[in-house]
């Protein structure tokens, strides 16, 4: 039997197919519903941050972020990590306190530049994994790591790790880690206007204090000790006179926080904590929602993109 012959190929239709109606974003069905789903959920579908003017919303660990830009994956004396979380952007006082330590950093310490981790989320608010904060796009993490001379490819910035600086007690700096020019990382980074605190590990902090001797510079004050933040520093910056609802927080008390200060923080109780036996009645914790948040957040996830071609512009 001859071989059947191939159909022709079919005509592309004069006029576009009529196509279906979009499907509800979650965001949509959300807010009509007005259904308890978590906030981390609805911020983490937002791919790009809203129109409106820039303003930080809310409090470091529950509030969200309109108008928000992006920070370039490469800038001359930096580059982002982890593109695939999508959490390059901030306020755009972020993004110039970062366009300003960057290459300041880079002088202090003879690196190429700086390994920059999470800001925040297009629009803000809640993460679905890694942080409490970083939700108002004013903290952002940087790694304690040179930046390579070369350009990272997309998997080099996923798989690379930051370096612990941190001994394996806990209680020290770890030696082999460790350089003078981390010192003047975390002095650049406390010495930069709009900064409000630069967390470090205990270990870290212990160390910069010995460094100094009997007195410490001003500086100092902001440098606060936190769990974690062995590999990286967490930098937030004081709420910008643009945004009328942010939240301040506390100020950091008046002291270098060096000496007796750090006890509490290489107490048992820190460092080997119990852990709780299970109980059997207690209910998991209820997930925050948007009826949780400002009030503003909800106008911020309902809002329209910020069109492409303002995404990086400064103001
Ligand atoms: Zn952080």
């Amino acid at each position: 039997m001859p071989a059947p012959a191939a159909l022709p190929p079919t005509p592309a239709p004069a006029v576009a197919l009529p196509t279906p109606p979009e499907k509800p974003t979650i965001v949509e069905q959300a807010i009509k519903s007005g259904e308890p789903i978590p906030a981390k959920k609805l911020f983490a579908a937002e791919k790009l941050p809203s129109l409106g003017k820039a303003m930080a919303i809310g409090y470091y660990p529950r509030g969200c972020l309109q108008g928000g830009v992006a920070l370039p994956v490469n800038g001359p004396t930096w580059q982002v990590m982890r593109i695939s979380r999508n959490r390059m952007w901030g306020h755009p006082n972020l993004v110039r306190f970062l366009e300003r330590f960057a290459p300041a950093a880079a002088k202090a310490t003879g690196w190429h530049g700086i390994l920059i981790g999470d800001m925040a989320q297009p629009r803000g608010g809640p993460l679905p994994f890694g942080h409490l904060s970083h939700q108002i796009g004013l903290d952002v993490d940087v790694w304690f790591m040179p930046m390579p001379s070369h350009t990272l490819s997309a998997d080099e910035r996923e798989k690379t790790s930051a370096i612990n600086l941190v001994s394996a007690d806990w209680k020290h700096i770890n030696t082999k880690t460790w350089t003078p020019q981390h010192y003047d990382f975390i002095r650049v980074a406390a010495e930069q206007p709009g900064v409000e605190r630069v967390l470090v590990n205990a270990a870290i902090k212990q160390e910069m204090c010995r460094m100094q001797g009997a007195k410490h510079p001003e500086w100092m004050d902001k440098v606060r000790p936190w769990y974690g933040h062995h590999d990286h520093i967490h930098v937030r910056l004081a709420c910008p006179p643009d945004s009328p609802s942010c939240r301040k927080q506390p100020p950091v008390p008046e002291s270098d926080g060096c000496g007796k200060a750090l006890d509490y923080w290489f107490s048992d109780r820190v460092l080997h904590p119990k852990p709780k036996p299970p109980n059997p009645n207690a209910k998991p914790p209820k997930p925050i929602t948007l009826a949780d948040m400002p009030p503003a957040c909800k106008t911020v996830l309902a809002a329209p993109d910020k069109p492409l071609t303002a995404l990086q512009k400064n103001d």
